[in-house]
């Protein structure tokens, strides 16, 4: 999908960082061990040559069956020193390799299985941390905390028809956001804001991601229009990729503003339809905001669906 170009040069970049670390510890340990114990140098040197003197023994004709053996008695006689120098010096036997914090890929961000290249989990996870700072630039996450909502923005007497004071009900939501950001898990409920513009909602739900992304869970916040012209363009491109369809579905907070103010056509219905489902039957938390009524919601979405989202939801 359209993670945009700087998001995943972004995640890409935190990868070869992280592989380039492992690679610069382990030659800083090899130098380290070489230092202290010299022997290691000279076997790692001569187990390094044993494949050029292999090539030249081929190469120089003569007995090369008996050659070989001899060759590689001693590789394997070099080794197993090697070997009991660094473990009766307390090294393990793979200390001289690199310690990658992936090790399906080895930090590159892709790995092969029956002949095809694909996207390692450690490269979709960085490319929802890229995502979430660089929402962090975007979308003003510093700006709407809970601690910036303004509550006596509110009306304080009774609205004649519920009899709540919109200021009283705005605290109780309030109270909720905050309960949920702090109590936040990867199996949280999901919850669907309703109500008219201006009421708070965005800056609420934003302020939720700000607080989960803190805890260090992965946060896609997106606006339902820019989500359907996300989709339909990775849909109609030639290099169909699914991975980014995989980060919605996967990752831990998916937060969906302004739910009915896309393009109703028939693909972002079914889109929606995929992404809310999938994710419900695993568990996993959204955070729905519409300006919409439920019956609004009901003529783009149908009833079913939107009883099912209501009925899985905390409904604020
Ligand atoms: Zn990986």
């Amino acid at each position: 999908m359209g993670y945009s170009g700087s998001v995943q040069k972004a995640a890409a970049d935190r990868l070869f960082e992280r592989r380039l670390k492992a690679e610069k510890d382990a030659d800083r340990r090899r130098a380290d061990i070489y230092n202290k114990l010299p022997r290691t140098k000279e076997l790692e040197k001569a187990i390094s040559q044993c494949g050029i003197m292999a090539a030249r023994a081929v190469i120089g004709g003569g007995d090369v069956a008996e050659q070989m053996k001899q060759l590689r008695d001693t590789n394997l006689a070099m080794q197993s020193e090697l070997a009991e120098i660094l473990s009766s010096n307390g090294y393990s036997a793979d200390v001289f390799e690199p310690d990658y914090h992936c090790k399906k890929c080895n930090d590159t961000g892709y790995y092969d299985e029956n002949g095809r290249t694909l996207v390692c989990s450690c490269m979709k996870q960085a490319l929802v941390a890229c995502a979430c700072d660089e929402l962090n630039r975007i979308a003003p996450l510093s700006l709407s905390t809970f601690e910036s909502f303004r509550l006596d923005y509110y009306e304080k007497s009774q609205d004649g028809r519920t009899g709540i004071s919109p200021y009283n009900q705005m605290s109780r939501i309030l109270r909720y956001c905050q309960n949920y950001a702090e109590n936040f898990s990867k199996n949280s409920e999901s919850v669907l804001m309703k109500g008219a513009t201006g009421l708070g909602k965005t800056h609420l739900s934003l302020a939720i991601a700000n607080e989960v992304i803190k805890k260090g869970f992965g946060v896609i916040y997106v606006s339902a229009p820019s989500l359907m012209q996300r989709l339909e363009k990775q849909f109609f491109s030639k290099d169909n990729d699914d991975s980014a369809l995989d980060i919605l579905l996967d990752c831990d907070l998916l937060i969906v503003d302004d739910l009915g103010t896309e393009f109703h056509g028939q693909f972002s219905v079914s889109q929606m339809y995929n992404i809310f489902n999938s994710r419900m039957l695993c568990n996993k938390p959204i955070i729905i905001n519409t300006n919409l009524t439920i019956r609004e919601l009901e003529k783009i979405y149908t009833e079913r669906f939107v009883s099912r989202i209501s009925r899985n939801s905390q409904n604020l």
